[in-house]
């Protein structure tokens, strides 16, 4: 259900999130230009200038419990057309993060952000994808043990999950990505 707009809630959540992602919030001008560049939008119950629009007015639970937030695949084409720099595909992120942190993601939007983050974590470790350890990191924080398990055989055979890692040159470089943007 919508929260009523009460403009006392919007500075706290304003600066909540300008605080934990130094993204800022107020600069969105409504220009609607990452709406129109989203390919996702379609499955999004607001578009992304609907949801900033949303976030300035202090709806946090309104923000926190769309289906938009979750349909964003971080394309980045948004961010990309920001007239005002605005990194909205980071701001999802943050705004996933929240969601999970305070209990208002669904089991399966949480399983969402389990999936990111054991996905980041096969890169950081490999230096490029490696599907065994993603499956394993995943299934170990989901618990989903035996799920898609009857799967494997066939794709094994496919050759499209490969029992060892892959090995990449100059690993060290990834890792500094990975460093830099975790400061
Ligand atoms: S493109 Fe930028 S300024 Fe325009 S609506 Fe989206 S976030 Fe706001
Ligand atoms: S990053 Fe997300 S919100 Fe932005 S255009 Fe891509 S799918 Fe849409």
């Amino acid at each position: 259900m919508a929260e009523s707009i009460n403009l006392k809630n919007a500075p706290s959540f304003i600066n909540e999130v300008q605080k934990s992602s130094g993204i800022k919030l107020r600069n969105c001008y409504q220009c609607g230009k990452c709406s129109a560049s989203c390919p996702m939008v379609f499955q999004m119950d607001y578009p992304p200038s609907t949801l900033i629009r949303h976030a300035q007015l202090g709806l946090k639970e309104e923000v926190l419990t769309s289906k938009t937030i979750w349909s964003c695949v971080s394309c980045i084409t948004c961010t990309a057309r920001c007239p005002k720099e605005i990194d909205i595909a980071a701001l999802m992120d943050v705004f996933r993060e929240m969601s999970v942190k305070e209990k208002l993601a669904t089991k399966e939007q949480a399983k969402i952000q389990k999936f990111h983050k054991s996905f980041l974590e096969v890169i950081r470790a490999h230096g490029r994808l490696y599907e065994m350890s993603l499956i394993i990191r995943y299934k170990l924080r989901t618990l989903a043990l035996m799920q898609d398990v009857n799967k494997t055989p066939k794709m094994l055979f496919a050759g499209k999950l490969n029992l060892f890692p892959p090995k990449i040159e100059n690993i060290e470089a990834i890792r500094k990505i990975f460093e830099r943007c975790s400061e």
